[in-house]
């Protein structure tokens, strides 16, 4: 299993794909969404989560938040600000009280991963973390960092954008489309424009603004607030602050859905009870100028993108903040097209991570584009050994094949079973179906049979066998097994072929020399008995043959391919010589026909 996390810098979320689907999973409050807050108690001691922004009450500076602008910066390159004092290492490294932006990260990717496992009961070591589209390298390998110090193996680092647009299912459009992500967060603002051909997004143009979300619009209310009931923002308390800021945010949520609603924090200042009525007008006119630094945004990245809002196929809207009515009438008018609400804006980002971890962890199957072959395809060849045909985590559709023989003199018919799995013996592999091809009596190595293996966009496969010869055609059809593997067996296979790569290749050698000495042996009989062997070749050719026999009877695979190529090399010369006599018996028939 692969987790899909969003490491915001409000909130995170985390998902796995379960049963084929993908889904968030909810902390122990019950919420998919748990706030990118990290407690750092004196005692070195952590808290994550709501439970870290509840202590921000009592020891406000102790609580870290934001920590994702941190991440993979030098002070010299802080554009601002930081809510709590930021050191420098002698490392150069920056540093919260006490701990780099990684360490801090890292906790937040722990709590994380401990819902998921918690949630799940199981043990999961794997996970895509997506990042802003304008994350340098410095920025994506932090992130990446921050993941190993979790514990966590990071398979991705997925750009946001393509995160969201893989959740809107829109790698499912047609062969080339262009998608405007607007992601208007609590703290930050981004806007990318991506293309996507054959499953593989590509970000034209990203801009944005790392201070710019819904946190200011709280401070907007907040200064509203305070103005009309003549209360000073310098003389009140820090915790009334955070009582006020967190009732300015409810009441603008509110208001995403009702017209009027009332900010009310009782006790402020010395028992003094703020209440005041806001109107959802009120509201959209503070927001005004903040919705249009959006736009401003989004127009240069049309441009940078040298589009025109008539050339996009979708626009989609993640973030908190988009669910402000002015918000989504912006957008809409500024792209000429309503945006796609079908996902949910909080959600949408780890949704996307989460299914790029279930197509890289082959448990979900569905996706056509970014389908790939979860286990490798072939059929069982001489020896009992497998011959891979499509290799595993090969991008469907696909088709591949390959010519084979006839094993026997007088060999009437080839039984061809296709064989699905990573080990080199395919009786250890999984039987998707097997077939006879019939063709007419050949000499051993005289007959031809095609093998193709087709596997559509469906992941259904198709075995197609030839004779050569006639040109006639056997076809099986193979449904969906080829593709819609279980999860858990995929692992247990791949696993189980690592487990035993020695003692497979082993196997593998030993049956591939056991049957070029089972062809040498007879034919070096043949040689030997026409009698045109030298003393000195005839006691060479003896003892390589004793070394070969006695490494069949060991069943060594790497002594055994030794001694098959030495009795090889034993025999050239006088099998030229053979080849030449019977070169030159032929010329003198044709010259005494003449
Ligand atoms: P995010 O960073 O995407 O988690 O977004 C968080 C931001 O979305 C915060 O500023 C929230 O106040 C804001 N937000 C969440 N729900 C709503 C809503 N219903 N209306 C307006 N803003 C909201």
């Amino acid at each position: 299993m692969i987790l899909g996390i969003d490491l915001g810098t409000t909130n995170s979320a985390v998902g796995v794909v379960d049963s084929g689907f993908p889904i968030l999973l909810a902390n122990e409050e019950g919420k998919r969404i748990t706030p990118s807050a990290v407690w750092i108690g004196k005692d070195g001691s952590i808290e994550v989560g709501a439970k870290a922004l509840r202590r921000r009450t009592l020891e406000p500076d102790r609580v870290v938040t934001s920590v994702k602008r941190l991440m993979g910066r030098r002070l010299g390159d802080l554009e601002d600000d930081f809510s709590l004092p930021v050191e420098v290492g002698d490392d150069g490294a920056l540093r919260v009280l006490g701990k780099t932006p990684e360490e801090i990260s890292a906790e937040i990717l722990k709590e994380l991963k401990r819902i998921a496992e918690w949630r799940l009961g199981q043990e999961i070591a794997k996970a895509v973390i997506t990042v802003p589209a304008y994350f340098n390298d410095g920025q994506r390998a932090a992130t990446k960092r921050a993941g190993e110090l979790a514990g966590l193996e990071v398979v991705r680092i997925l750009n946001e954008p393509t995160a969201a647009a893989l959740a809107y299912g829109l790698e499912k459009l047609d062969e080339r489309s262009r998608v405007a992500v607007y992601d208007l967060g609590g703290g930050t603002f981004d806007l990318s424009i991506l293309e996507m051909q054959d499953g593989v997004f590509q970000v034209l143009a990203t801009h944005g603004d790392t201070r710019l979300g819904g946190d200011d619009l709280d401070e907007m209310i907040l200064n509203r607030v305070l103005q009309q009931t003549g209360l000073e923002l310098g003389t009140i308390s820090r915790d009334a602050r955070v009582r006020l800021t967190e009732e300015a945010e409810r009441v603008k949520r509110e208001l995403s859905t009702r017209d009027e609603v009332v900010f009310r924090v009782p006790f402020v200042e010395g028992g003094q009870s703020i209440e005041a009525p806001i109107r959802r007008e009120e509201l959209e006119r503070l927001a005004a100028p903040w919705i249009a630094r959006t736009l401003r945004h989004g127009r240069q990245a049309l441009a940078d993108a040298n589009l025109k809002p008539e050339d996009l196929d979708a626009v989609v809207v993640v973030g908190g903040s988009t669910r402000m009515p002015a918000v989504r009438q912006a957008v809409a008018e500024l792209f000429g097209r309503e945006p796609d609400l079908s996902q949910h804006p909080d959600e949408a980002i780890a949704l996307g991570a989460t299914i790029q971890g279930g197509v890289m962890s082959g448990s979900l199957r569905q996706m056509v584009l970014l389908d790939v072959t979860p286990l490798s395809l072939g059929i069982e060849t001489f020896g009992g050994l497998m011959n891979v045909l499509i290799p595993r985590n090969t991008t469907i559709p696909c088709k591949a094949g390959e010519m084979f023989t006839n094993a026997a003199d007088g060999q009437a018919a080839m039984r061809v079973r296709v064989m699905q799995g990573e080990r080199e013996m395919a009786r250890d592999n999984w039987e998707l179906g097997k077939f006879e091809v019939k063709f007419d009596a050949a000499p051993k190595g005289q007959a031809r049979v095609g093998v193709q293996f087709r596997i559509d966009e469906n992941g259904i496969l198709e075995v197609l066998a030839r004779d050569v010869a006639t040109g006639l055609d056997t076809i099986v059809t193979i449904e969906s097994a080829a593709v819609n593997v279980d999860d858990a067996a995929v692992e247990a296979m791949v696993s189980e072929s690592v487990e035993h790569a020695f003692q497979d290749m082993a196997e593998r050698i030993f049956t591939e020399a056991k049957m070029k000495a089972e062809e040498l042996l007879p034919a070096v009989e043949m040689v030997l008995a026409q009698g045109l062997a030298t003393e000195a070749e005839r006691e060479e050719i003896d003892q390589a043959v004793t070394a070969v026999r006695d490494a069949l009877g060991k069943g060594a695979g790497n002594p055994l391919k030794a001694a098959v190529q030495k009795l090889d090399a034993a025999t050239e010369a006088l099998a030229a010589r053979l080849v030449e006599q019977a070169m030159d018996e032929a010329l003198e028939r044709r010259l005494a026909g003449q």
